[in-house]
């Protein structure tokens, strides 16, 4: 075997890591050219380890990578960028530490490139690490990205239940149908939680724009909290299960709002 067949480079966000072995981490990346990656981080727990430091959540590193056996071992690791402000505080931390569970559960490991994902990634560690953007904001704009990228994107202009344009009421919202319920739709027993005007605009305005134009208008906080609470339980009932992080984040959200 070459050495070009043997290692690999690749660059990427730490999504996460748990122990391994003695002294050894797991380590799941994603990265800008393959997906998402599980590499075995070797010695890294060793008080002298030089690779430790740019290996920890959220740190976008250079690696250089080796084929093992089953899992491939990281060789070299150099960060590139670490969001100290994601790190320093709790409120940006609970949104970051949300965004990179939902990639995780949202991706398999697949060694395909996936720039787009790894750019929406990135922009929003970049949005979450600057003071001026409004970190709910970034995660509603991540949320709905993502959806869309993992052929989920949640319909808002038309009725699921009957096909019809929906009108400016207050409406519902089905997590099986993954859209909008009108209603009428409600009537016929569509499993479906209530969705008020303000925040289906608020979800449609952010479907439809970029991000710089999206996260202009201010938004009461009530209105941001039932936006923020649908996406999640649609995210959860997508993914047929409770996230983790959104316990954590509910409670610095809680914070948040003494920010506003
Ligand atoms: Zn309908």
């Amino acid at each position: 075997m070459s050495n070009l067949e043997r290692v690999y480079r690749a660059e990427g966000v730490v999504l996460r890591r748990r122990d391994f072995g003695e002294a050894d981490r797991l380590t799941t990346i994603y990265t800008k050219n393959l997906g998402k990656l599980r590499l075995v981080a070797k010695g890294v727990r060793k008080p002298r380890s030089r690779k430790s430091g740019h290996l920890e959540p959220f740190t976008r590193v250079k690696l250089l990578i080796a084929r093992g056996r089953n899992l491939d071992i990281i060789t070299q690791a150099e960060s590139i960028e670490t969001y100290p402000n994601i790190l320093s505080d709790l409120i940006t931390l609970g949104h970051a530490s949300y965004i990179v569970e939902l990639l995780d559960r949202f991706s398999v490991e697949e060694r395909e490139d996936n720039q787009e994902l790894y750019n929406l990634l990135l922009s929003s560690l970049d949005r979450l690490s600057s003071a001026e953007e409004k970190p709910w904001a970034v995660t509603l704009f991540f949320e709905l990205r993502l959806l869309e990228f993992a052929g989920y994107r949640p319909e808002f202009f038309e009725c699921v239940h009957c096909a019809e344009k929906i009108e400016a009421l207050d409406q519902y919202f089905s997590f099986q149908l993954g859209g909008v319920v009108c209603p009428r739709g409600r009537q016929s027993q569509i499993d479906s939680v209530s969705l008020s005007l303000l925040a289906l605009k608020v979800l449609r305005f952010y479907q439809r724009n970029r991000y710089e134009t999206a996260a202009q208008p201010r938004i009461e906080s009530k209105i941001a909290d039932e936006v923020g609470r649908l996406m999640e339980s649609y995210l959860s009932h997508i993914l047929e299960g409770r996230l983790n992080s959104p316990v954590f984040l509910r409670r610095v959200q809680r914070l948040e709002k003494w920010r506003v």
